[in-house]
């Protein structure tokens, strides 16, 4: 099942310029009703279910199946994210609950330096090395 909004729970992000769900997601799918202040999933047939909006939302207000591999069919996952953590809560078809509070990140939040610390590479685009290259690979092979 592609991602759902719960309407009651979105408040429309509070009517920013561009809402958390149309942010994160990588295929643009997310739009907002500005009468309603409800954002929904403009092609459901083409969401991948990669949760990124259900993980973004600030009111938990989106849903995406939950994938047979890790929960059982017809069970919920909610996901609340904190600065350096996210919670899991799963809800069985029976109604039991259970929780899973996994870590997210491995640099205080703010701490992570953008260039990874290598020095600024060739800066064109269309140039075929990556950016870290040679440092990253240990060899000068691939620079100009
Ligand atoms: S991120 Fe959540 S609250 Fe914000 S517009 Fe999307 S569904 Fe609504
Ligand atoms: S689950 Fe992923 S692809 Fe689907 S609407 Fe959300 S962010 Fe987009």
């Amino acid at each position: 099942m592609p991602s759902y909004v719960i309407p009651d729970k979105c408040d429309g992000c509070k009517a920013l310029d561009k809402t958390a769900c149309q942010h994160i997601c990588p295929n643009d799918l997310m739009v907002l009703n500005k009468d309603a202040m409800k954002a929904y999933n403009q092609a459901p047939e083409m969401c991948w279910e990669c949760y990124s909006c259900v993980k973004i939302c600030p009111t938990q207000a989106i849903e995406v199946r939950g994938y047979a591999d890790f929960i059982p069919m017809g069970a919920a996952v909610t996901p609340m994210r904190s600065s350096d953590s996210i919670m899991w809560t799963v809800k069985f078809r029976n109604g039991m609950l259970k929780r899973f509070k996994f870590p997210i990140r491995t640099t205080e939040e703010g701490g992570a330096v953008p260039d990874g610390g290598y020095p600024e590479g060739s800066g064109d685009l269309n140039d075929h090395s990556l950016f870290t290259q040679p440092e990253s690979i240990g060899t000068d092979l691939f620079t100009k």
